[in-house]
């Protein structure tokens, strides 16, 4: 395991009521002074209940989204590097300010920045990922009462320079650091009250969940519930981290996510995402020939461009439509790369399109129950709505279509797999 040569192990000195907590903070959560001192109330409420806590903090809200339009603003093809040193900045901020807020309550608490820890990373700025953390000296202080308050969303490169963890990634700092100081949980406190079967700002019907598996909880942040990012559920998977997802203004519990036999009453569909992520390429007329697949996506490939979702339809002159989604920010290079090699390929034309959304139902139940696609088909067919590209996988089915009926597929699919919340 990444951690086992930095970890100190911990006593526990018999207090056995007394737990090891990581609370991490949105950006809401943290919006203005008043908010990080409502904050820094909450985190004092659990060391005076004898626990230790380490404290992760993203940047205020809307702080990375301006300071991410600087570094574009500046220079269009910026340094990834540099752009790092840039949208870390918000985190510094909040660690300090939230440190503070606790010495003014008279709780001891001191902050930590990514390179401080260090947390290490790999050099991949702007998407980095965590690769090691050193937790001897936060293990010590820790032990005697400290709070630590961690700056998230960065880390420390092999270069020697400053890393960033990919939008939303303070969550994966919060798990990451509960795994490697071995925490009893990870709080995850946000502006929503835990993970819902759908966006509840979209679907007002939606039903918070008291448990979800880690396996749909994956399934759902990669299909864009953006609610915990994706890498960290899957370090909380790997590790087996308790994340509780819940909200930082009101006191109600939140959503576990476990393991499956934790769960008693499972849904066939637990839940619903929604990608505006993506964008579709139709590869129009090539020739349909063995290798032809292989021609195309193998250059966008050497580009580092993921191709998702496929569909390929035969016509009659011996020539095919290739259909396939790529990340939107991607859109504009996969076409380049095509274009390049269009006398190679042999196609007639390439038609890109950003106006589309992909929608998922998720669920565990989908691997003993039959029927699950059908329904989606259905539902979507009775409200006019066209599918564009289909994909399945063991606990998931993904349909892509226009994007004017997110709203509109959202809450039909919700009605239809009995996920609305009773009035
Ligand atoms: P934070 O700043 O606390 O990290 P985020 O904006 O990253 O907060 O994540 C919380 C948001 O995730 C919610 O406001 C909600 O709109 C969105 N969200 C999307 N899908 C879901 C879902 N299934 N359950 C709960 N929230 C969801
Ligand atoms: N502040 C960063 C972001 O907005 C990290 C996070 O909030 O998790 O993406
Ligand atoms: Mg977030």
């Amino acid at each position: 395991m990444w951690w086992a040569q930095t970890h100190n192990k911990r006593q526990r000195d018999g207090r056995s009521a007394m737990a090891r907590l990581i609370q991490k903070f949105g950006g809401t959560s943290l919006a203005d002074i008043a908010r990080i001192k409502t904050v820094a109330e909450r985190v004092r409420r659990e060391v005076e209940h004898g626990h230790q806590v380490a404290v992760v903090v993203s940047a205020m809200a809307g702080t990375t989204d301006r300071l991410v339009a600087w570094t574009r603003e500046t220079s269009r093809l910026h340094d990834a590097r540099e752009y790092d040193v840039v949208v870390s900045s918000g985190e510094q901020v909040t660690a300090g300010v939230l440190a503070l807020a606790l010495q003014d309550l008279g709780v001891d608490a001191r902050s930590w920045l990514g390179w401080q820890i260090p947390i290490s990373t790999d050099r991949v700025h702007g998407k980095a990922r965590i690769e090691a953390i050193e937790v001897a000296e936060l293990d010590r202080r820790l032990e005697r009462g400290q709070v630590a308050v961690v700056a998230g969303f960065q880390g420390l490169g092999p270069d020697g320079r400053i890393t960033t963890l990919g939008r939303g990634g303070s969550d994966t700092s919060a798990v990451a650091l509960a795994a490697a100081l071995k925490a009893d949980r990870c709080d995850i406190f946000t502006d929503v009250d835990g993970v819902y079967t759908a966006d509840p700002r979209i679907v007002t019907r939606a039903r918070k969940l008291d448990k979800i598996t880690y396996e749909e909880m994956l399934e759902m942040a990669s299909q864009g519930a953006k609610v915990l990012q994706t890498r960290s559920v899957e370090m909380a998977m790997n590790h087996r981290v308790r994340v509780q997802v819940l909200s930082s203004f009101i006191d109600v519990p939140g959503t576990l996510v476990a393991d499956e036999d934790e769960i008693v009453e499972q849904q066939i569909v637990s839940g619903i995402a929604y990608s505006r992520d993506e964008a579709k390429i139709t590869v129009q007329k090539v020739p349909d020939r063995p290798g032809v697949a292989a021609a195309i996506f193998g250059p966008l490939a050497e580009h580092a461009i993921n191709v998702d979702m496929i569909v390929q339809n035969v016509s009659e002159d011996g020539r095919a439509d290739l259909t396939f989604t790529v990340a939107r920010a991607d859109l504009e290079r996969a076409v380049s790369v095509l274009e390049a090699k269009r006398e190679a390929l042999g196609f007639s034309a390439l038609k890109p399109d950003s106006n589309v959304v992909k929608i998922s139902v998720i669920g565990v139940g989908m691997r003993s129950h039959a029927g699950v696609a059908q329904k989606m088909f259905q539902t979507l067919f009775e409200k006019g709505i066209n599918i564009q590209v289909i994909s399945t996988s063991e606990i998931k089915v993904s349909v892509l279509i226009a994007a004017e009926y997110t709203e509109l597929a959202l809450r039909a699919l919700h009605t239809a797999y009995g996920l609305d919340a009773q009035e």
